[in-house]
């Protein structure tokens, strides 16, 4: 039986019908010119969401972690020093990545629901390797000031996870200055998980590691594959029917706009947590740096006699509503709420409200 859920945790979000059916198209070959073909036109719509003219922009084989792991491996290797803001899970893992390929890791903190000091960022060592940080924290749901890294960055490169930003808040790696980006295709994308676009700048590009030390993460091999210069040569073999799905996924965001997809999670995101403060929810994180597309609210002391568990479990089973459970230190303590990708519609955000009210008798 296919299940209607309505998938408003942090991720995967609902996919565009478009994309679903993306995925019925019969496969081809990963060298099939008539593959290559929509993997050329992807990178290109790639690069448009991303605002950029980064030849090396592509969608990594793998999640949105491939896509850290393909960012650190390619430009960090040991004694290169790496500072790297932390202020939720998702900075956390970048210092575990980081770590393991020898770098020496500089922490700039913050404390967990509150942004990132730009400042603190760029004056934290005098002359790192790279500069590292999370756009869109999804344990969190605040958004960090990447412009302003980048603006005092110096000669340090600057590698953004834009993982949960990337069609859903104005990302602009060209005018900015971020040298490498990667994302996820099952946030604001509205693509099932599976691929993680990235770009990577003419700086970041004169520095990729020489044999880097994993091979299936290598991005100069990967170049041959993906630019084609002088030749398409095999890699690995492109996961053909994700790439016909982000494909369809990244022209629907384009007939719409950035700026309209922007604008739709803005207004989805706004109206939910409206709609939450007037159920009594605290949301978490600040006015100023607080995402439409995912809202973080503590969960109340009150929930009826219901652990912060049944309710979740309730929406799910009763209204087929996901939302997510707090992570870290915010486990069992706060909820998150996703509006992204197609999920992001006023229907949906009315939907759980109503179900809330009446899940917590409000
Ligand atoms: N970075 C951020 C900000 C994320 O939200 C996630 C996943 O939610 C990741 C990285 C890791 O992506 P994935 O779970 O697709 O591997």
């Amino acid at each position: 039986m296919f299940s209607d859920r309505v998938l408003m945790g942090p991720g995967p979000s609902n996919p565009y019908p478009e994309v679903v059916s993306a995925f019925t198209r019969p496969l081809l070959g990963h060298l099939d010119p008539e593959f290559l073909e929509v993997l050329d036109e992807t990178c290109d719509r790639l690069r448009a969401v991303y605002r950029t003219s980064n030849s090396l922009t592509l969608p990594v084989s793998g999640t949105g972690s491939a896509g850290m792991e393909a960012a650190f491996v390619n430009l960090v290797g040991p004694g290169d020093v790496a500072v790297v803001g932390v202020n939720g899970l998702f900075g956390e893992r970048m210092c575990e990545v980081a770590a393991r390929l020898g770098a020496e890791v500089v922490r700039v903190d913050a404390p967990w629901g509150e942004p990132l000091d730009p400042v603190a960022l760029v004056e934290a060592h005098p002359s790192p390797a790279v500069i590292a940080l999370v756009h869109a924290e999804t344990s969190t749901g605040v958004r960090n000031d990447v412009e302003d890294v980048a603006r005092g960055k110096g000669d340090a490169l600057l590698l953004v996870d834009a993982v949960t930003s990337l069609g859903g808040i104005p990302f602009d790696a060209d005018l900015w200055g971020v040298d490498l980006a990667y994302s996820g295709t099952q946030k604001c994308l509205g693509v099932p998980p599976g691929l993680s676009p990235l770009t990577v700048g003419p700086q970041a590009r004169a520095r990729l590691k020489q044999r880097p030390s994993s091979w299936y993460l290598d991005l100069g091999l990967i170049a041959h594959y993906v630019e084609g210069a002088g030749g398409r040569t095999y890699h690995h073999t492109a996961p053909v029917s994700m790439i016909f799905a982000l494909h369809a996924g990244l022209g629907v965001l384009l007939q719409e706009g950035l700026e309209g997809s922007w604008a739709r999670h803005e207004a989805c995101g706004r109206a939910l947590q409206a709609g939450l403060e007037k159920l009594g929810f605290e949301l978490v994180a600040p006015a100023a740096h607080r995402l439409p597309q995912l809202t973080t609210v503590w969960v109340p002391d009150d929930l009826g006699g219901l652990s912060e568990a049944d309710v979740r479990a309730t929406l799910l089973q009763r209204y087929g509503i996901e939302i997510g459970a707090g992570v870290g230190v915010m486990a069992g303590r706060a909820w998150r709420i996703g509006c992204m990708g197609h999920t992001a519609r006023p229907r949906n955000v009315e939907l759980l409200l109503g179900a809330l009210e009446e899940v917590l008798g409000r």
